[in-house]
């Protein structure tokens, strides 16, 4: 057994217009960082309009559906924000970007692997219930999450969100959802602007760690450490899904924190040991930000390695 990787070449066909920082070779790159790997490799299959619509209006969902322009972009966003735009060819990478999530969980769940990494794009947790934001279209983890609670059976999932931006979308969809813990962590301020520890959610569900600006590996590991581990272990999660943002590297030009490689490797081998001993190692990794290309290539092969070496300490 091995972990899974869960990818499609359509979502290198997810056009951004040129001075979005959601790139096509942000997948090329980690693509490539990986492909010596000894992975478990599936194909992300479209996610149908019902598993969508589990968390997103009906109507927004069709709008999305019926927006993709014959040339050019559509800009779906609210009239401030001109970056998350459908080009011709981005439909099937948007709905494979929630399939890719299902299917992972399925492999997770159903004990065909230990843990899977799902390297799609556009990223998903600043979608909300009938909005696109943020590069996001639809709450990927979010929705994979429902997924496990609905298909599975799940009642008690974790999500880790260590991307640097708040997942404000993944909070909104779940908040009222006592079956999730959403664990989110992020530097404050910055936008989206939301993210403070009084954001708790309906069900006392919702767990935010504001980071300050400069924040570099040992303070993070710390806050961690304090604050993040014990809750998810006292939660005792069935499944833990990782929005995994790579954009708190110090190299990343949209924000300000100064985690290294090393800090994604302490965290993802630390989640992971609380999956062994809460879920016979169950993780669901999933790709969201992450902007200067060669820190996000050699931070997402740093987490990769850490979920396979899960595999070894069995
Ligand atoms: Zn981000």
């Amino acid at each position: 057994m091995t972990t899974a990787l869960i990818t499609h070449p359509e979502g290198l066909l997810h056009q951004t217009p040129a001075k979005v920082h959601e790139q096509v070779g942000r997948l090329d790159f980690v693509l490539r960082a990986i492909e010596d790997l000894p992975l478990d490799r599936h194909l992300a299959p479209l996610a149908r309009r019902d598993q969508i619509t589990t968390l997103h209006d009906p109507a927004y969902v069709d709008h999305v559906l019926t927006s993709v322009p014959e040339s050019g972009f559509a800009f779906l966003d609210s009239e401030t924000d001109d970056e998350t735009a459908l080009s011709p060819t981005s439909l099937n990478a948007v709905l494979r970007a929630v399939g890719g999530a299902a299917l992972a969980v399925d492999l997770v769940v159903t004990g065909k692997t230990k843990n899977a990494f799902v390297a799609m794009r556009p990223p998903g947790h600043h979608a909300l219930r009938a909005a696109a934001m943020g590069f996001c279209f639809f709450g990927n983890v979010a929705l994979a999450a429902r997924h496990a609670m609905d298909v599975h059976g799940l009642s008690r999932v974790a999500i880790v969100d260590f991307d640097v931006h708040h997942g404000n979308g993944t909070q909104a969809l779940l908040w009222d959802e006592p079956r999730a813990l959403v664990v989110t962590s992020q530097q404050m301020p910055l936008w989206p602007g939301t993210g403070a520890v009084e954001e708790r959610g309906a069900h006392d569900n919702v767990l935010n760690l504001p980071l300050a600006p400069g924040t570099g590996g040992a303070e993070m590991r710390e806050a961690y450490a304090e604050t993040v581990f014990p809750r998810l272990r006292a939660f005792n999660p069935e499944l833990i899904l990782i929005s995994a943002g790579f954009d708190c590297h110090r190299d990343d030009p949209l924000a300000e924190l100064n985690w290294r490689e090393s800090d994604y490797d302490w965290l993802t081998r630390n989640l992971c040991a609380i999956a062994n001993s809460c879920c016979a190692g169950r993780v669901v990794s999933v790709l969201e930000g992450g902007y200067d290309l060669p820190a996000l290539a050699a931070s997402a092969r740093v987490h990769v390695q850490a979920l396979l070496r899960a595999h070894a300490d069995d």
